[in-house]
């Protein structure tokens, strides 16, 4: 990429910079100097607008030489941009109807022109005011199976596999981000940490003298820096998530890269119990009951979920290098088969644990916090909040191996004091 011919975008200039493209006009009409541009902003590493035309609406994403939330001081490769345009391909194909449409792509500038997804919100923000989705926990499902399923070995061709592994083992410097933030700097006193003060700084004390604890983060972090197993999201929390009560789609998945099934996973789920230790601290308008009992169905449904299509795929799709059906239903050992899919899949789950619990930690102990904690004004709510979110963090990723299921490990969030 030719970063001297970089130019970032803003309001004034993207219509006149823009205005050519057919991709752009189609959808918005032929006048660029008709066109409404708007800064969405809420992103914490690129740019992107809304521009409105008299036609329709698109969304142009555009990355910055650094990070957006930091500035100058922290640069971040423009390549991003193309690691999020080829993962959305891969996905759009994989688990079809789940993420927006795109409908240009410019490596030099490092920008997406995408469909507008409208009148769809943040996931995360739709929980934090308490709405219960009724399709999050289905659709989810089918994304994280199809895709962790078919961008694998379990499904694709050898050397087109092997073909995107190396493409996307050029994503360095968003592992790194993941490696560092969300595995390391939770557990040690590091620069850009910053918690709930001083109302946690016993029990973040007790984390990092925790030896179990930081075993198991490092053991994680071994995982997903090694375990090149299939093209995983690599920022699937619901800030990633847009929704409507008939619709779930997936965005950014600028962190994209070959490793572990169930990175995503956990990552997901982590998201929906801060969801559900959050809700305490919005109950002003009535208590969250019955919103902590729907996160709770989510998370067993989504599971379940997972587990079903995850199978489906296992029995139907299974055409790479890997279980080759050649050893099993070939020669009539179905059960072979369930058994290796078994295995498969308790891997899965204890792993996804892990990361779920390293998850939690870094999101209130790190850099980079979520709206679902940090919309709680009052600092000892918030810290209440947090501690049964840490400590149940702390649980599951040091006894991921010990708890069987989804319904345990939901009765153990529902007992965290
Ligand atoms: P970043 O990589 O900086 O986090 P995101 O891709 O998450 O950027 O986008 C930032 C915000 O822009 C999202 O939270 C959402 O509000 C909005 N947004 C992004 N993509 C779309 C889209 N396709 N349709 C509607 N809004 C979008
Ligand atoms: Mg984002
Ligand atoms: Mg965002
Ligand atoms: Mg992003």
């Amino acid at each position: 990429m030719d970063a001297a011919s970089f130019e970032a975008l803003n309001a004034e200039t993207l219509g006149p910079r823009l205005g050519g493209l057919e991709a752009l006009r189609a959808r918005l009409g032929d006048d660029p100097s008709a066109w409404r541009v708007r800064e969405v902003g809420d992103g914490n590493l690129n740019l992107v607008f809304i521009v409105d035309g008299d036609k329709g609406s698109v969304i142009v994403k555009q990355a910055l030489p650094y990070v957006r939330l930091v500035g100058e001081s922290w640069p971040l490769p423009l390549k991003r941009s193309f690691f999020e345009y080829h993962t959305l391909a891969r996905q759009a194909a994989r688990a079809p109807g789940q993420v927006p449409e795109i409908f240009h792509f410019d490596e030099q500038q490092a920008l997406i022109v995408m469909e507008f997804l409208s009148p769809h919100v943040i996931l995360r923000r739709a929980l934090i005011d308490g709405r219960m989705l009724p399709r999050i926990a289905d659709d989810l499902a089918l994304f994280m199976a199809r895709t962790l399923f078919r961008g694998s070995d379990l499904s694709m061709q050898t050397r087109e596999r092997k073909a995107d592994l190396a493409l996307f083992a050029d994503n360095v410097e968003l592992c790194d981000i993941t490696e560092n933030l969300v595995f390391s700097d939770p557990y040690f006193d590091a620069e850009m940490n910053s918690h709930t003060s001083p109302q946690l700084d016993g029990l973040v004390a007790q984390l990092r003298a925790d030896r179990d604890l930081k075993v198991a983060a490092q053991r994680m972090k071994h995982i997903f820096a090694a375990r090149a197993e299939t093209l995983v999201h690599g920022d699937l929390h619901t800030g990633s998530i847009m929704v409507t009560e008939t619709d779930t789609r997936v965005i950014d998945p600028e962190f994209a890269y070959y490793g572990p099934m169930a990175f995503d996973v956990g990552m997901l789920f982590a998201n929906f119990w801060m969801s559900y230790f959050s809700q305490s601290g919005h109950e002003q308008e009535g208590n969250r009951d019955a919103m902590r009992a729907y996160l709770l169905d989510v998370q067993e449904r989504c599971w379940n979920g997972f587990v079903a299509e995850f199978s489906r795929l296992w029995r139907t799709e299974r055409n790479g290098i890997l279980y080759q059906k050649s050893l099993f239903e070939e020669q009539g050992d179905h059960l072979g088969a369930e058994q290796a899919l078994g295995e498969v899949l308790r891997e899965i789950w204890v792993d996804l644990l892990g990361f779920a619990g390293i998850e939690i930690h870094r999101r209130i102990l790190g850099l980079a916090h979520n709206a679902d904690f940090e919309t709680i004004e009052d600092p000892d709510m918030r810290a209440q909040c947090e501690a049964k979110a840490l400590k149940f963090g702390r649980q599951i990723a040091v006894n991921r191996a010990h708890l069987n299921g989804m319904k345990e490990a939901n009765a153990l969030a529902a007992l965290i004091e």
